[in-house]
């Protein structure tokens, strides 16, 4: 373990005791060391990425770069609204007097990452951190090693170590780091792990942020444009990381006379995307490891959903890679339809009614993420009320999580929190009630003696 480990939370706050990060201009000048990382060095950065994930360079581009980018950007524009205390209403019964809303920063946080979009769930977390004036520990993951290195060499460049620092490793660091004492940790990764960072932070009373994932539905009317929908929803499984994204789609429920019309237009808009051998493509990530290359295969070899690959299931070890793979009906209590997937396959599964989906996706933990694709205002509006997950998305996939003035964030078993855009300086300040008063219109009545003429006021 790298020397001061142990040690960092405290070093950290005599950096933030001191009160340099709570100074505006502080804030401005890290943001914009962070813009220029991000700005001078986008090769090192897709590089990375493709040496961690085989990231295709315009996915890291989309993904990551352009997304840190103006996640900063924007930071940089609105900080000295952000930081303006809010004025509210006050009534009769502190009449007179005036009221704020002050956000002040919460002190020396702590930001756990993890591999699947290694760099921008890295940075946005800490654009966050430092707009509210936060010092900050990030802990980036050990499974994208060359994004971490990365993250860990520049960061350590152009920032103001003093606080803002990288520690690198994997689980010694990271529960090293946990014992000590922090005043947020962000945690981004699978919900056991979660729950380790919510019972360490439980022992010091700090609040978190869990970014946390889960099984995403993807329902699909029959009312609807048939290949837009299949492009979509190709867009944010395989072409998203090749299906490697907590907000994936990952499983459909569609109904019994639709699901080959269904199946048919995935086979075509995949050979579109892919070619007829997606193995060879060059636009799929790779799976991140042997490890979660033979956990995905586990799933598709299981003997419950043999017999209804209806597409795919081809595989290469020796390049982690697995075609996009659709399997029709894989039975209820198949690994596939209770583990989150995490990878490039995805199961349909049919209803009678299209409308049986809500009964379907509430009978499970509540997801980060719930898609509809349907012409149908009842079932959009049923939908929208009934179904209960971090975001939604009505005929497309994924795309809420590009919209700054959306929080994006789970519920229940998908994590408690959210940030992006206004949300993440939110996520890292403490909301301090302010009451002002002068010393005019003090009233006898609020003080003793309690007589029964002032109960009668
Ligand atoms: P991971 O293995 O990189 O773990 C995440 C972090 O936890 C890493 O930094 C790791 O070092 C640390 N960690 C691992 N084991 C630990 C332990 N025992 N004690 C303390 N720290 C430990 O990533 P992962 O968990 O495989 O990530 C995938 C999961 O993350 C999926 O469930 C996915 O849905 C979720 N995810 C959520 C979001 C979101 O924004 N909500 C984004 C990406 C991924």
């Amino acid at each position: 373990m790298a020397a001061g480990v142990e040690t960092v939370a405290e070093e950290l706050r005599a950096a933030y005791g001191g009160g340099k990060t709570r100074d505006l201009e502080w804030r401005v000048s890290q943001l914009k060391a962070l813009l220029k990382i991000i700005n001078l060095h986008e090769n090192e950065i897709v590089e990375a990425l493709r040496s961690d994930l085989n990231k295709p360079e315009y996915e890291a581009f989309v993904h990551e770069i352009a997304g840190a980018s103006s996640a900063c950007k924007l930071a940089l524009k609105e900080l000295r609204r952000w930081t303006m205390p809010e004025k509210v209403k006050t009534t009769m019964t502190t009449y007179p007097s005036s009221a704020h809303i002050v956000s002040e920063p919460l002190g020396v946080v702590l930001v756990i990452s993890t591999w699947n979009y290694p760099f921008i769930l890295s940075i946005e977390p800490i654009i966050g951190a430092i707009s509210a004036g936060n010092a900050v520990v990030l802990k980036p993951s050990e499974v994208s090693p060359a994004t971490s290195a990365v993250l860990s060499k520049l960061l350590g460049e152009y920032m103001d170590t003093s606080a803002v620092r990288v520690v690198e490793g994997s689980v010694p660091e990271t529960t090293v780091l946990l014992e000590q004492k922090w005043d947020k940790i962000f945690y981004t990764g699978n919900s056991k792990v979660g729950r380790i960072v919510l019972a360490a932070a439980a022992k010091h009373l700090t609040p978190v942020v869990l970014e946390l994932g889960g099984k995403s539905p993807v329902v699909v009317d029959s009312n609807i444009d048939l290949k837009v929908a299949a492009r979509r929803i190709i867009s944010g499984k395989w072409g998203c990381n090749n299906g490697q994204t907590c907000v994936s789609p990952d499983y459909v429920i569609t109904t019994k006379e639709y699901a080959s019309k269904l199946v048919d237009a995935f086979a075509c808009e995949m050979e579109n995307f892919y070619g007829k051998d997606p193995l060879q493509s060059n636009d799929l990530s790779s799976v991140v490891n042997s490890r979660h290359f033979d956990r995905l295969i586990n799933l598709l070899d299981d003997e419950k959903v043999s017999g209804k690959i209806v597409l795919g299931g081809q595989r290469d070890k020796t390049k982690l890679k697995i075609a996009p793979s659709i399997i029709l009906n894989p039975s209820e209590d198949s690994l596939i339809m209770n583990e989150e997937i995490f990878g490039p396959l995805l199961p349909i599964i049919t209803v009678d009614k299209i409308e049986d989906c809500i009964g379907i996706i509430t009978s499970k933990e509540k997801p980060l993420a719930a898609y509809l694709f349907s012409n149908n205002e009842k079932l959009k509006n049923d939908f929208i009320s009934n179904v209960s997950s971090g975001g939604m998305v009505i005929n497309d996939t994924t795309l809420h999580l590009a919209e700054a003035s959306l929080p994006f964030g789970g519920v229940g078993e998908s994590g408690m929190g959210s940030y992006h855009g206004k949300f993440s300086f939110d996520a890292f300040s403490h909301k301090k009630a302010v009451l002002k008063r002068g010393f005019n219109g003090d009233v006898s009545v609020r003080y003793p003696p309690y007589t029964n003429g002032k109960l009668n006021f």
